[in-house]
């Protein structure tokens, strides 16, 4: 929905209305909780997400982050009957930004995780969903959201580090797969090795 309740009051960080990032299509989860008193928000995780999976471009991401996916439409989706989850967005294969849940706010993405010795990823890190597949290339244009996202939210919370889901519960989640490529992503943002998953060796 329209953001229309913005002010010139914040214009020190302009991007901002809160935790909400106004060039994001915002559409309200009610997947959240309050992060833990005094949490230092510093890691951003990448997932990957398409339902049915492989198949783009429909609504049933935006309706399983809001409680309000049908179920009956597809047999896959009968295995995420009840499932209760959200990201803070989610970036389409055209790049188009969604978000769901306020970056101040904890939404529900990582599950049972860990990173660098600290468990409960979901506390103190940013959700990213990328339309997309595990094991599939992403587009020019999520990339480009990326780097336009990780640098803005740099610079409200003291980010750290990217991780994938797959690098924060492995041999639990693949996501978002050896199709995303992580070298593209730290030549368009310019950050450090130490910001990056470790590279992965031959399998
Ligand atoms: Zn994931």
């Amino acid at each position: 929905m329209p953001d229309s309740t913005r002010t010139s009051a914040d214009g020190d960080c302009a991007p901002w209305a809160g935790g909400w990032y106004r060039p994001a299509r915002r559409l309200d989860s009610p997947n959240f909780g309050s992060r833990p008193d005094g949490t230092t928000i510093d890691l951003i995780v990448l997932h990957s997400i398409s339902l049915p999976p492989g198949r783009y471009g429909g609504g049933e991401v935006q309706a399983l982050f809001t409680n309000r996916l049908d179920v009956s439409a597809h047999p896959y989706f009968e295995q995420i009957r009840g499932l209760q989850v959200s990201a803070h967005f989610y970036v389409r294969r055209t790049g188009e930004l969604w978000q769901f849940v306020s970056c101040d706010d904890r939404a529900w993405h990582a599950g049972a995780s860990s990173w660098r010795g600290r468990a409960n990823c979901n506390d103190y890190s940013i959700g990213i969903e990328l339309e997309g597949l595990e094991g599939e290339r992403f587009e020019a244009e999520q990339y480009e959201a990326l780097a336009t996202l990780c640098p803005a939210l740099a610079r409200r919370y003291p980010i750290e580090a990217l991780a994938g889901h797959e690098h924060i519960a492995p041999g639990r989640k693949l996501d978002p797969g050896p199709g995303f490529d992580w070298a593209h992503l730290q030549l368009a943002l310019g950050w450090p090795d130490a910001a990056f998953p470790p590279r992965a060796g031959p399998a």
